[in-house]
């Protein structure tokens, strides 16, 4: 479903939290703005230094500063944040596939797997990762000087402010739409973090290799949500030229046609894409005999 060798904005880890739409910053005015209550909170990569993530049930799940797009010189020209960056690259060789890289794709690839993962907040039959969170104190707020207020940060259900842990945990379960299970390791995660961070190494995730750990114990503590943005796709059914599902034998399914997002083995993705296979395939339509 995703491609990302080719294009770094496929699936990805958005550095905006604290709303629903992570992926653009609108601001009051906007008519998107109702909707999500706030334009986000962009920390960038840096920013992911100074938080730890966790899923809903309130357990690390990766190297932080794994998670987010890259800066740096990019794969490609013009996608300045795709994985491999950094690494020299001849575009369509495919000699490019040496350890290095296949390393920082491992590494890229398996952070959104990690923050997708089942955990035990998942129950039978419906199995549900649930939303991730950014934990920070006001140490790393006055560190950075993050002025946590509106229009980036509102009451909206994606931004939590508690004196304790424990309360913080309380707010997120009672009032976050989609948080079904309480964060029941929350409390127990962050002193664990905290003694990583005293003994100087992250056993779990490795995080010293890559950036300086902090203490969380500054109250108020924050709660952030962190968004995982799938943006376009490179998967789904397989068409021939005149946008009809063809089975796996390659033989046309009649009456069925598919185009945009819902089809696959295509380079591209976006708006172009639907309507251009909306066009063929709507023009293809009126042209069948109907039965
Ligand atoms: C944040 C973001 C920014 C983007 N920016 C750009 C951009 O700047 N330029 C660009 O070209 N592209 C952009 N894209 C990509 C572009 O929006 C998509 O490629 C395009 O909208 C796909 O169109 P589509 O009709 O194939 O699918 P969709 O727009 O996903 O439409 C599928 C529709 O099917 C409906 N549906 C799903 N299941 C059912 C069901 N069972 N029954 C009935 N209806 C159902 C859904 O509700 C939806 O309305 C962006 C995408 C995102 C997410």
């Amino acid at each position: 479903m995703q491609q990302n060798l080719s294009y770094f904005t496929t699936f990805h880890i958005s550095t905006r939290l604290g709303t629903r739409d992570a992926y653009t910053g609108m601001m009051p005015g906007h008519p998107t703005f109702a909707f999500r209550g706030s334009a986000g909170f962009n920390v960038g990569n840096a920013g992911f230094e100074e938080l730890i993530a966790v899923n809903q049930v309130g357990k690390r799940f990766f190297n932080e500063v794994r998670l987010p797009r890259r800066p740096g010189p990019s794969a490609y020209p013009g996608d300045g944040g795709a994985p491999g960056r950094g690494l020299d690259h001849t575009p369509l060789d495919w000699r490019n596939c040496r350890k290095e890289w296949v390393r920082e794709m491992y590494n890229y690839d398996h952070g959104l797997d990690a923050a997708l993962a089942m955990n035990e907040g998942s129950q039978a039959p419906d199995y549900y990762s649930g939303p991730l969170w950014a934990i920070f104190d006001q140490d790393a707020v006055e560190r950075n000087g993050w002025e946590l207020r509106y229009p980036y940060v509102s009451d909206n259900g994606y931004f939590f402010r508690a004196d304790t842990i424990e309360d913080l945990a309380a707010q997120m379960y009672a009032v976050h739409e989609f948080q079904r299970v309480p964060l029941s390791y929350l409390s127990e995660t962050v002193s664990t973090w905290n003694g990583y961070v005293e003994a100087g190494a992250d056993p779990e995730f490795e995080r010293e290799a890559d950036a300086p750990m902090n203490l969380i114990t500054a109250p108020p503590f924050y709660a952030l949500s962190i968004m995982v943005i799938w943006h376009d796709s490179y998967g789904g059914l397989r068409v021939n030229g005149r946008q009809q599902v063809v089975d796996m034998q390659g033989q046309v399914i009649p009456g069925l046609y598919a185009g945009g997002e819902a089809v696959g083995g295509f380079n591209k993705h976006g708006l172009g894409k639907g309507h251009v296979h909306g066009y063929i395939a709507g023009t293809q339509a009126v042209e069948e005999p109907s039965s």
